[in-house]
């Protein structure tokens, strides 16, 4: 084993049931209904166990679902969102992929706990050749009796179902999400409300991605407390990391929150970087997340030390990109790719966002074509996100600003 690698989440990867079983699969369910376990209690549970969103935003779990109304008589429902399009993002492939039955125990536990009857996967397009795994890995916990008609004898009942996506970047936002499932256009809406009280055809929904739901089980078997001894206070548990770029060993790697440093996660685990390549730094969270310089990297990946940077784990893609001697000028064609998809992606709903994407891609040619100074366009796009910032449904219009700002301003002597 790697001297960073802890493994929580991958230390439960089986994708045949009967060896999720032998290996303690659903004892995490079959506890909570054998020992009349409430809802109230499991809650409890995953507040006490720090748990955070591993989708990007961070929010606290056990709080999310605090929110939604007790109330019996009021249907809810559960989303797990696996509509995975940050690029460079594949970590929650890869529980879809080798721990279905782990998420679904995960997504049977979560809607147990804030009572709903019916969940859904919300399955990314571009993920389409995993709907029959998925939906025979579904089929396979219902034969088993942890779906279905009153679960393993008792008064609940869950039906998991599958909804497909339709290939939009901006129906990862969870609101957009559920615009899209109640067939409208995916547009992000308006909070408050929150989905928690208003959510799925106006009704309390509950949306979390994949790695959080991946946890439950974890969070049920170990106990809350002790959970939250792995990794740090704010920033409890394991984390997958999507490691790509210019590393030599690309792919998921598992690491404990607050114990291991960007530069650890190149060399322990990317094996370094490949030949003849000049590290210059990483996206430590997916596009959306402002760079880190080469100077930056000894810095500890969790939520608080990456937040106090100006950045974020976000959707744990963690991006090692740099340049070959004679290439240097193949850098600003990193931060045009990024501010590309940003404009094709923007959903166009607020005017700030929809315009602002396009005129940050302009500067950025500008750049290119030596007509404006890094500089001037550092200050053109700062200037830009002062008219998005605070003015749009959903955040992506200011993360085009602020990682173009970011990526200008750390890399400007490269870039000149
Ligand atoms: S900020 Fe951009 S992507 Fe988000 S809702 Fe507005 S237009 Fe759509």
């Amino acid at each position: 084993m790697k001297k960073s690698e802890f493994l929580l989440i991958k230390k439960k990867y089986s994708d045949n049931i009967d060896d999720y079983i032998e290996k303690g699969g659903f004892s995490s369910l079959r506890k909570i209904l054998s020992d009349h376990i409430s809802p109230e209690e499991i809650i409890e549970e995953v507040k006490k166990s720090g748990l955070r969103g591993r989708g990007g935003a961070g929010f606290y779990t056990g709080l999310k679902w605090s929110f939604v109304p007790r109330d019996r008589s009021i249907k809810k429902f559960l989303i797990c969102n696996a509509d995975e399009g940050e690029p460079g993002t594949f970590k929650d492939r890869d529980i879809l992929l080798y721990a279905p039955y782990l998420l679904i125990e995960g997504m049977i536990i979560a809607s147990y706990a804030i009572g709903a009857e019916v969940s859904y996967i919300y399955l990314r397009k571009e993920y389409k050749w995993l709907l029959n795994r998925l939906e025979k890995a579904i089929g396979e916990v219902q034969e088993k009796g942890f779906l279905g008609e009153k679960i393993l004898k008792s008064d609940f009942s869950h039906r998991i179902k599958i909804f497909m996506g339709a290939g939009a970047y901006i129906c990862g936002e969870e609101t957009a999400l559920l615009e899209s499932m109640e067939g409208k256009k995916g547009f992000p809406r308006l909070k408050p409300p929150y989905p928690a009280t208003f959510g799925l055809f106006g009704y309390p929904t509950v949306v979390n991605n994949v790695e959080t739901l991946a946890n439950i089980p974890i969070i049920v078997e170990m106990g809350g407390e002790n959970y939250a001894k792995i990794g740090i206070p704010k920033s409890t548990g394991t984390r997958l990391i999507a490691l790509s770029g210019i590393v030599k060993k690309k792919g998921v790697y598992e690491v404990e929150h607050g114990k291991v440093t960007l530069k650890e996660i190149i060399n322990d685990f990317g094996n370094g970087v490949k030949e003849g390549y000049h590290l210059l730094g990483v996206i430590p969270g997916g596009v959306s997340a402002p760079p880190l310089t080469y100077d930056e990297l000894d810095i500890s990946y969790d939520f608080e030390s990456l937040a106090e940077k100006g950045t974020m784990t976000g959707s744990g893609a963690v991006i090692v990109f740099g340049y070959k001697e004679d290439k240097k000028g193949e850098l600003l064609k990193i931060l045009e790719s990024i501010v590309h998809f940003f404009k094709d992606e923007s959903c166009g709903k607020c005017t700030p966002c929809r315009e602002g994407t396009w005129a940050i891609y302009g500067i950025l040619e500008k750049i290119k074509n030596k007509e404006i100074l890094v500089r001037d366009g550092v200050e053109m796009i700062s200037s830009l996100n002062s008219k998005i910032k605070g003015l749009c449904a959903c955040p992506l219009g200011e993360s085009c600003a602020l990682v173009s700002e970011a990526f200008l301003k750390k890399f400007e002597d490269i870039l000149k």
